[in-house]
């Protein structure tokens, strides 16, 4: 997929603003974005705030950046309770080096959510965290955030994916594309996109064709037992039948869904890859919105109009058969959206 935040901010120059947007409103923007994730009460994250406050505060320091001892006094205010040991300058600058280390984690499993918000607000900028590096004595490292121009290429993708330019009724839901949570190596394996080429193609073909295969040679050899050989033993029969109803029940779990993946482009992730919450989708993507076929675990997520609660996409269960629908965790029967992961808008369903 094109991944607009893969070139260093130092290959695009500095903070070249052409938009609507001025510098303090992308800041709070990045604030209101950041401040509805889960890992929100997270000392990276409240790093990336402080430098986003840092920023409104003193836009003429925003390009050059901030040290360490302005980042601890921010994070400490922020969360209301003093951080690192105010005292003793090195402390400071190894814990915030630590805390930019995980920040850096974060973020990328942010940035498609970052990306697709910013488009949402026809934002064609995108937020690059930078670190300059201090040297001797008296010249800390710094921390900013620049924001780098998306170049041409970028904004076709980002167009090509945009959403059609209506309205939002005032009881639906916009979904955001989430990072998957504490994925197994299976799962890690779709979460940053299965790309269908090469020989990935082929195994990935070969892992869906081999169970059928098998299971259609079980039916086989059961169908040959009862005509050619006549064999009607009662006990003999219901074992087959049984173990035959087992096995396809399995396979619809386990590989169902990657089965059901072309005609649906997105479906529930299947049996070993879905979460306890239930809300992995398997989501096709293919050229022109993204740059190579692929396929990806993701979650969508949105806010509740009604109550502000979280809306996870999910299955819709008996109701909304065969659909996803986005339900709110405070209400999950009522609280109920219909979901498009195209439009990434749902309606209210109730
Ligand atoms: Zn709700």
């Amino acid at each position: 997929m094109t991944d607009f935040s893969s070139r260093k901010a130092s290959q695009q120059g500095t903070n070249p603003v052409q938009t609507g947007f001025n510098h303090s409103q992308l800041f709070e923007l990045l604030i209101d974005i950041s401040s509805e994730w889960k890992e929100e009460f997270r000392l990276d994250v409240k790093l990336l705030q402080a430098i986003c406050h840092l920023s409104l505060a003193n836009p003429e320091r925003a390009e050059t950046g901030f040290t360490s001892i302005d980042i601890v006094e921010k994070v400490g205010e922020l969360r209301s309770s003093p951080w690192s040991t105010p005292n003793d300058g090195s402390q400071m600058a190894t814990d915030v080096r630590k805390q930019w280390k995980n920040l850096l984690k974060t973020w990328e499993s942010k940035k498609e959510g970052i990306e697709q918000e910013l488009a949402d607000e026809d934002i064609s900028l995108f937020p690059d965290l930078d670190r300059v590096q201090g040297g001797g004595a008296g010249n800390a490292s710094r921390y900013r955030i620049l924001w780098r121009q998306l170049d041409d290429q970028d904004k076709e993708a980002l167009k090509a994916r945009a959403r059609p330019d209506h309205p939002v009724a005032p009881d639906s839901v916009v979904y955001i594309c989430e990072d998957i949570e504490n994925p197994n190596a299976l799962v890690r394996l779709f979460a940053k996109g299965y790309g269908l080429y090469g020989w990935r193609k082929y195994l990935y073909v070969t892992a869906i064709g081999v169970p059928l295969l098998f299971g259609y040679l079980v039916f086989v050899i059961i169908l040959i037992n009862l005509t050619y050989l006549g064999n009607f033993e009662a006990k003999l029969l219901f074992n087959s039948f049984a173990s035959l109803a087992i096995y396809s029940f399995l396979i619809w779990k386990f590989i169902g869904p990657l089965i059901r993946l072309p005609d649906d482009q997105i479906v529930l992730a299947p049996w070993g890859l879905q979460s306890s919450d239930k809300d992995r989708l398997l989501e096709r993507r293919s050229p022109p919105q993204y740059s190579d076929k692929s396929i990806k675990a993701v979650r969508y997520t949105a806010k509740c109009p009604v109550c502000g609660g979280k809306v996870h996409a999910k299955s819709g269960g008996l109701e909304f058969w065969g659909r996803i629908v986005g339900m709110c965790a405070h209400s999950p029967k009522e609280h109920l959206f219909s979901f498009d992961h195209v439009t990434r808008r749902g309606k209210n369903l109730r």
